[in-house]
């Protein structure tokens, strides 16, 4: 856990979230500016600051960080989405804690801007 980190703070908490699915090891909570009608991320609790830091040892963590993307995309009833994970600030990463979008409830197009 980093004491500075918005998300970590989120995750435990200290700052207010609508939560959407909680565990020992993940958060999953709606993005406060939503990109789409469903907007969902998903973190680990483990304080990583990007995904390419993410290292061998993580490697189950970061596995079931989809499995439970897949669990919260059931319990919200939905089938067609997108998953999205920014890396760095040119891709538009903004908060340095590893978190996935899960983006649905609208056509998505492709290549995204
Ligand atoms: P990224 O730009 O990939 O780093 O995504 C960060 C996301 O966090 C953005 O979509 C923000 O809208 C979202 N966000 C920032 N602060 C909060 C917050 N306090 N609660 C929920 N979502 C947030």
């Amino acid at each position: 856990m980093s004491s500075e980190c918005l998300f970590c703070k989120i995750a435990d908490g200290r700052i207010p979230s609508t939560q959407v699915y909680n565990d020992s090891h993940y958060y999953a909570f709606r993005d406060i500016n939503p990109a789409a009608p469903t907007h969902i991320l998903i973190i680990p609790r483990k304080h990583i600051e990007k995904i390419t830091d993410a290292s061998k040892e993580d490697a189950a963590l970061i596995g079931n960080l989809f499995l439970t993307a897949n669990r919260v995309a059931e319990q919200e009833g939905i089938t067609d989405f997108r998953y999205v994970i920014n890396c760095g600030v040119q891709a538009g990463q903004s908060v340095f804690h590893i978190h996935l979008h899960l983006l649905a409830g609208r056509d998505l197009y492709w290549p995204p801007g």
